[in-house]
């Protein structure tokens, strides 16, 4: 056994304190150290299920430190996959992936676990309980509960078969909208074909021809290469090639043809999702009832913010109403600009985004490099913790030497309280590496705050971003959406890190409804649309002037344009995903399309064609996490624009209110995280209950 000795010793995965050892972590101390920390924790928890006292210190404390030795082995290897990956590290990842998982989901579902909380809830401590350790408890039951645990011999052997077959319908129909997505080509080879088309689509769709060159067998010999400038230009169903194409391509039958094919992706033959859909929305509700509810909805708005479906369908009605007429004249305007262009046939779907984009470029000409050199990112930070500081009586501060980093980009900054005391940390990983860095910006935990046999350890987040390096002697230079991207995963971040909560279940991010985890990251936003904010921190890297005033006139106008528009698009998303789950009967001869269509006349300005079929390709609901919380989109942007509105209530250039409701924010919305239901903690913030008026007043809608 001495060669295990050899790979646990001095193996930084097992630190058990401090910061993670970002600098000594290799690829080959992941499998022994995550192997090593499973097998204690088991062992742990067969000790706690044999020993079970169902009181607080008895039973929660010790689940909860089953935890932590994950913190220091697992999440690290998590956040090096996303931001350092490498062929090591991805092998190592998967050999223990499946085995973290299972033990996860076995720790959720243990039955003695399950019955000793049950215990504590029925018991007389109960009412002696702090109202965050209730919440934990509660929160615990009722996933445990809606994975299937109260359920008894045959039922539950029935609601297990139910899950695995939709596990095997999601994962086809997954794979289907993948094969069906790859299986369609529209080859161009003739110039006055692409007239109008952007050089970077030009460069996507040449791209596209030479690998599918390359995949395709037959062709191995002599292959001819696509250039951007000369074709052959390969156009597919991929959001990065289809959206432009359908904005820019001035070919109306070429728009029609890949817009239909869009709409029936994985809609016939072989790769048609229509059975599933069907056999999916039936299941779902066979499982929903076995565990005593009456539609699927319910169960999905069982552990959310939203009460039930009636409030969610309320939110729905309000928002499309006022949506509307404006939507109406959204249409009328581009009818307008197409036929000041000569054009004569009405407008259809396919024509939509043509001409939307051409009264875009005629209402707003301003470009992401305009806006760049305004936004150095040394400026932008300096701005954000300014606004933070003022806000929540907080203080940021670089502390760069004294966190071990993956990469020498990678910066560290210290939050304090308002009398000098350390509160929380973070790293900031602000550029691209498109060679070992997943795409996108998020924020994630990387250590939680929580009490340790009376220690209290501080939060410490991650921030992730995609922003472009300095280059030469030119600093990191962002575009607005890279700034408002930034000022996002600092307002999840924050609720991480302003958490007074010292159970790590229930402290910052953890135990927030779904629904509202967006709020704080969408509230940060509508700061960058704030006029001296935004030019507070605006200042051109070699002049220092602020952004123009006319720049920032079209950035604030260009965030409402076509906003009714939008708006009804995701409403008929989300009022079709929830009617599906709800209302639909799948013996009755209304089909899901005919459904889906019904519903587009109440929330279409352009109903869906008589064969849309583009349900069969609804991912978010039928292979994603969504089904019946579509909403939570539009759930989380009333919640953060109605939080806005009580800062622009107080009076937006009256610092002291501001400073006052910056205090209110932090004190129940960034402070008690998951310690409390969300409607109480809005109710606490805002003293009433959330209102969509604000959010249709930012959009315009009012
Ligand atoms: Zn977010």
């Amino acid at each position: 056994m001495g060669g295990q000795n050899t790979e646990l010793h001095d193996n930084p995965l097992l630190a058990g304190g401090g910061l993670p050892r970002f600098d000594q972590i290799e690829p080959e101390h992941i499998v022994p150290a995550v192997r090593h920390v499973l097998a204690e924790v088991e062992r742990e928890l067969v000790n706690l299920e044999n020993n079970l006292t169902p009181t607080w210190s008895g039973l929660m404390e010790p689940l909860e430190q089953l935890d932590r030795p994950f913190e220091y082995a697992w999440s690290p290897v998590k956040h090096l996959f996303g931001v350092k990956n490498s062929p090591e590290l991805r092998q190592a990842y998967e050999t223990v992936l499946s085995e973290v998982v299972q033990f996860t989901l076995r720790a959720k579902q243990s039955q003695p676990i399950y019955e000793a909380m049950k215990a504590i809830q029925q018991g007389d401590v109960w009412n002696s309980l702090h109202e965050a350790q209730q919440r934990i408890i509660g929160t615990r039951l009722l996933h445990a509960e809606l994975a299937g645990i109260g359920l008894k011999d045959d039922n539950r052997a029935r609601f297990n078969q139910i899950a695995q077959e939709l596990s095997q319908l999601s994962t086809d129909f997954a794979n289907h909208v993948l094969d069906a997505t790859k299986d369609y080509e529209l080859i161009l080879t003739d110039k006055s074909d692409i007239e109008g088309l952007p050089p970077s689509l030009l460069q996507l769709a040449a791209h596209s021809y030479n690998e599918a060159q390359v995949n395709n067998e037959k062709s191995d010999q002599a292959l001819a290469k696509a250039t951007a400038d000369n074709g052959p230009w390969r156009f597919t169903l991929e959001g990065p090639i289809l959206v432009p194409f359908l904005e820019h391509c001035r070919r109306r039958d070429l728009r029609e043809e890949l817009y239909r094919a869009f709409i029936n992706r994985a809609a016939e033959g072989e790769l048609d999702n229509s059975e599933i859909i069907v056999r999916t929305l039936q299941l779902r509700r066979e499982s929903a009832q076995l565990l005593g509810y009456k539609t699927y909805a319910q169960v999905s708005l069982a552990d959310k913010m939203a009460s039930d479906v009636a409030a969610v369908e309320q939110m729905f009605e309000t928002l499309r109403s006022a949506s509307w007429e404006p939507a109406q004249k959204d249409l009328q305007d581009l009818k307008q600009l197409a036929a000041e262009s000569d054009v004569t046939e009405p407008i259809m779907h396919w024509d939509v985004a043509f001409w939307a984009e051409r009264l875009r470029e005629k209402r707003f000409d301003y470009t992401d490099e305009q806006l760049r050199p305004y936004f150095p990112l040394e400026r932008v930070l300096d701005g954000l913790f300014l606004l933070v500081t003022k806000l929540f009586n907080i203080s940021v501060t670089p502390a760069d030497k004294e966190a071990p980093v993956w990469h020498p980009d990678v910066r560290f900054f210290k939050i304090t309280d308002g009398s000098g005391n350390q509160i929380a940390a973070f790293f900031l990983d602000p550029y691209s590496r498109p060679q070992d860095k997943r795409n996108g910006a998020w924020m994630d935990e990387c250590l939680s705050r929580r009490r340790i046999s009376n220690a209290l350890q501080l939060p410490v987040a991650h921030l992730v971003c995609n922003g472009t390096p300095p280059l030469g002697n030119k600093p990191s230079l962002m575009t607005f959406r890279e700034v408002e991207t930034l000022f996002h995963e600092f307002g999840h971040g924050l609720q991480h890190m302003l958490t007074t909560v010292d159970y790590a279940d229930a402290a910052g991010i953890n135990g927030v409804e779904w629904d509202a985890v967006e709020l704080p990251s969408q509230f940060m936003e509508n700061w960058c649309y704030h006029k001296p904010t935004l030019l507070g921190f605006s200042g051109h890297f070699e002049t220092g002037e602020p952004l123009p005033d006319d720049l920032f006139e079209k950035i604030r106008a260009a965030r409402t344009y076509r906003s009714a528009s939008l708006m009804l698009r995701q409403l008929l998303f989300g009022m079709t995903d929830m009617t599906l789950h709800n209302d639909f009967d799948p013996d009755s001869s209304e089909t899901v399309f005919d459904l889906h269509r019904r519903i587009s006349e109440k929330a279409s300005v352009l109903p869906l064609l008589p064969d849309d079929r583009s349900l069969c390709a609804f991912q978010h609901i039928f292979s994603g996490s969504y089904a019946a919380g579509y909403y939570s989109y539009k759930w989380a942007e009333v919640l953060s624009a109605d939080t806005f509105s009580a800062f622009e209530e107080a009076g937006l250039d009256n610092d002291q209110a501001v400073i006052a409701t910056g205090r209110r924010f932090r004190d129940t919305v960034l402070a008690l995280g998951g310690s409390r239901h969300p409607m109480q903690i809005f109710t606490d913030f805002r003293g009433r209950e959330p209102n969509p008026e604000a959010l249709l007043h930012h959009s315009g809608l009012a």
